[in-house]
């Protein structure tokens, strides 16, 4: 039951066609269709506001490493239409905006529980429904249960001892407070130097009296070169709104970014180095659309990482923290690769230094700083950016029990499986929203999520117009697209870094890279053919051959 305020009632139970986990960009749109459908529903959001990872990630620096163009939702003219963008690449400030004026013109907020979060879901065979409990008391039953938790929610916290015994503040980029922090005339520590530790470099540089930044793998990164979006531009941008849309749809990443089919080695090498000097000076990920084979062709892969290794020492006058600077062993694009803006150049300045993670590994923390193998750094604050528990983290905070008492942790305990990172069989109507057997971070997040929430709304609109309660893949389909996604990750350098992608980062976890790497486009085929044949590859409730379809 809702509440004068919009919120549900604590020790409630309340029962429902659906529920959604997540106000992000999927939970959103989901919350937006699902109104249409004239369905009932509730969301469920931990935050205390729309935004998902925007909502959280407030650190400063933080942007998005998509342009603008690309991250915004496509499904209503009037929004894009009316919606300004002021950068390329959007700071983290104005995607929230974005995000909440979304919330604001769709009356989003008043479907949605804030502070709330899920403890536990199970299935009730007997009645075809999930059961839903959170941590205010409320219980929701419900037909359908859509996970739209997204990829990047749970931060990882590095487990060396004694955080509990620093006087200092400590700060995780996942857990920003809403508050500017001052940084003026401190000495900071930060762990972590993936895109996030790499956006919020250089913002802290201009503060702090003194910053070591512990790296422990150096990644490689590009410039964004990110620039003020014209009015000029934006009109004609938003002139051609449909067919960017249609572009974005069919690509490989779900985004307008220019690809290529041009083979490296089909270039002479002086012709290579003139492109990658182009590519270099253009920004962003120029690079992946100059060249066709860079994350299958691991020789051309070296010679462009080589490149960037060169341009590092361009850039930082210490030769010795330049060299320290340098990615080696992995191949570069197999880790997220990182668009920055003056992060090497921040190592020029004298009150920023680089404490090498490999040479002298941090022993721990104590009451003053932290404590590496040969030193010891004084410290007033420590910043942590130390990544995520990717992709399944959200998925398996909370016990999750399917059918006949299935355990989502025992289902995933070799690594995540899924139908097209949708639907999982033992999971009746459980529906995820950008699950880890799709293109996930590999795509353009807000088009996938459209796409992934416009495909469940039809299986939804298929049951109910057919009289059936229930829908799961069958496990051969299960096992038919693991396949896809395991040969397709073989052929792919992306596999060959340790990074969250694979799971390398969080301890115990199974590693393998279960993310479809085909590209945004022939992802969405398959979704296609999956719903054109009739949904062939599921079973409908009462789950018995008989009743199977197709
Ligand atoms: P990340 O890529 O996983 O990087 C985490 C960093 O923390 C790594 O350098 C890692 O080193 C280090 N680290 C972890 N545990 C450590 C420990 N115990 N001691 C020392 N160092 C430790 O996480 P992220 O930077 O938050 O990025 C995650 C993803 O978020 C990105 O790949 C991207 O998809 C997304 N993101 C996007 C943007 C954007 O749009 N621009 C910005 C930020 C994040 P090791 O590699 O050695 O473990």
């Amino acid at each position: 039951m809702a509440t004068a305020s919009g919120a549900t009632d604590a020790h409630s139970i309340i029962a429902l066609d659906a529920v959604v986990v997540g106000a992000g960009f999927g939970g959103m749109y989901a919350a937006y269709r699902l109104r249409e459908m004239g369905l009932r529903f509730r969301g469920i959001e931990a935050g205390g506001d729309v935004g998902g990872v925007w909502y959280w990630n407030r650190y400063p620096g933080a942007r998005c490493d998509l342009m603008c163009i690309d991250y915004s939702y496509s499904f209503s003219d009037e929004i894009q239409q009316e919606w300004v963008w002021p950068e390329q690449y959007a700071h983290q400030s104005d995607i929230l905006a974005y995000a909440n004026f979304v919330a604001d013109k769709l009356d989003l907020r008043k479907d949605f529980d804030f502070e709330t979060r899920v403890i536990s879901a199970s299935y009730d065979d007997a009645r075809d429904l999930w059961v839903i409990k959170t941590n205010t008391g409320a219980i929701f039953e419900a037909t359908y249960f859509i996970l739209a938790t997204g990829p990047l929610t749970v931060p990882k916290r590095p487990d060396y001892p004694g955080f509990e015994d620093f006087t200092g503040d400590i700060y995780s980029t996942a857990r920003w407070p809403h508050e500017p922090v001052d940084f003026t005339g401190r000495k900071v520590g930060l762990i972590g130097t993936g895109s996030t530790g790499i956006q919020i470099v250089p913002v802290v540089a201009e503060q702090a009296g003194e910053l070591v930044v512990f790296q422990r793998t150096p990644s490689f990164t590009l410039p964004m070169r990110n620039s003020a979006i014209t009015p000029e531009f934006w009109d004609e941008v938003r002139r051609n709104y449909a067919s960017i849309r249609e572009s974005a749809s069919l690509s490989p990443l779900g985004g307008i970014r220019a690809v290529s089919t041009r083979p490296f080695f089909s270039l002479p090498r002086a012709q290579r180095h003139s492109l990658m000097e182009d590519s270099w000076k253009q920004g962003g990920l120029a690079f992946l659309g100059t060249f066709g084979d860079l994350l299958r062709n691991e020789e051309a892969n070296e010679e462009v990482a080589e490149f960037v290794r060169a341009k590092i020492s361009e850039v930082v006058k210490d030769p010795d923290t330049a060299e320290r600077l340098k990615p080696r062993g992995y191949p570069i694009f197999a880790r997220r690769p990182c668009l920055d803006t003056g992060y090497y150049e921040a190592f020029n300045q004298p009150n920023v230094r680089l404490a090498d993670c490999i040479d002298d590994p941090i022993e721990c923390i104590t009451p003053r700083g932290i404590k590496t193998q040969k030193t010891h750094y004084d410290l007033d604050a420590i910043i942590l950016a130390t990544g995520f528990d990717g992709l399944t983290g959200a998925l398996m905070a909370f016990a999750v029990t399917g059918r006949d008492g299935r355990d989502l942790k025992d289902k995933w305990r070799e690594g995540a499986r899924s139908y097209l990172g949708i639907a999982m069989d033992g999971f009746p109507n459980l529906f995820m929203v950008c699950g880890p057997n799709g293109p996930s971070a590999l795509a353009n997040i807000i088009t996938l999520n459209q796409q992934n929430v416009d495909w469940i709304c039809s299986a939804i609109t298929h049951m109910r117009d057919n009289g059936l309660t229930a829908m799961e893949p069958r496990p051969d389909a299960e096992e038919a697209w693991m396949d896809i996604v395991a040969t397709l990750a073989d052929k792919t350098l992306v596999s060959k870094a340790n990074t969250w992608y694979v799971g390398a980062n969080i301890q115990g976890k199974t590693k393998g890279l279960t993310m479809y790497t085909g590209g945004f486009a022939n992802y969405r085929n398959s979704c296609a053919d999956a719903q054109t044949n009739g949904y062939r590859e599921f079973t409908f409730a009462p789950c018995k051959p008989d009743l199977k379809v197709g």
